[in-house]
């Protein structure tokens, strides 16, 4: 996977992926990050990126000169690497409060790319202009604002991260993980088997699979249905109960 970041600030993106697996995946090239600076690609000689709205209205918003011509910068260095031969356009995510907002469906759908551009907003936002040009998709990361899309670009490109193959040592974890199955996950333990006078729960010692297995879905439909009714809803749903038939 090659992430490729416009940003206002790189350093950020840089610093936020340098971190534990994700670092280490970029050490083995699993993962690669590339970061642009709005700013560099500016034509106006005080290297200013923003200006006034029309129409009125407080704060100002980046133009759309220096997001293009990022973007192509962005597009020559993937020709660079792929050749030109396919042509073909990479996704552009752009990450703004109007966006849909990121699950991990949407996770696990841009896992799938092999290139992924993300263009991150600063003060009011962006042009429109530029956005209907080179945007693919807007995401948001949930139902507030942010200054910046330096932070949800950070949080998208960690959870698609670990979705690629070879970035988690287990790749069992991330099939079992919550929202995998729609499920909140079941609580876990690890050693001492009692810690503070609480036991960890029998039936995980007992080495009984199935039973294991068993529990883990009870508890995991009891927090499911505790904290996010709707999720319990939607799975029940796709899960019907099996009702044995009543023998006459
Ligand atoms: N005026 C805009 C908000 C601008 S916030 C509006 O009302 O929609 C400044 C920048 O922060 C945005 O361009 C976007 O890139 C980022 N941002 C803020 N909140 C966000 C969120 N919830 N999800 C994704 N990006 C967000």
């Amino acid at each position: 996977m090659h992430f490729h970041v416009m940003t206002l600030f790189p350093e950020l993106i840089d610093k936020g992926m340098h971190t534990g697996v994700l670092y280490r995946a970029m050490e083995q090239g699993i993962l690669s990050l590339e970061t642009y600076h709005i700013r560099e690609y500016t034509v106006e000689k005080h290297k200013r990126v923003d200006d006034y709205t029309y129409g009125g209205g407080a704060g100002m918003l980046i133009q759309a000169q220096p997001v293009y011509d990022t973007y192509q910068a962005v597009l020559s260095r993937i020709r660079e690497r792929e050749g030109d031969a396919s042509g073909k356009k990479p996704r552009v995510i752009y990450t703004t409060p109007q966006g849909r907002v990121f699950t991990q469906a949407i996770a696990e759908e841009l896992a799938k790319e092999e290139e992924l551009v993300f263009l991150c907003g600063h003060y009011e936002g962006i042009d429109e202009r530029v956005l209907e040009e080179i945007v693919t998709d807007e995401i948001s990361i949930g139902d507030y604002v942010l200054t910046g899309g330096e932070l949800p670009a950070l949080v998208i490109m960690d959870a698609i991260s670990r979705l690629v193959p070879g970035v988690l040592n287990n790749d069992e974890s991330a099939m079992t993980e919550s929202f995998s199955d729609g499920l909140l996950e079941y609580p876990q333990y690890t050693r001492p088997e009692e810690w503070m006078g609480k036991k960890v729960p029998e039936v995980l010692l007992s080495g009984h699979h199935a039973n294991v297995e068993k529990w883990r879905l009870e508890k995991s439909l009891e927090k499911t249905r505790k904290v996010r009714p709707e999720l319990y809803d939607r799975y029940m749903e796709l899960h019907p109960p099996v009702v044995k038939k009543k023998k006459k």
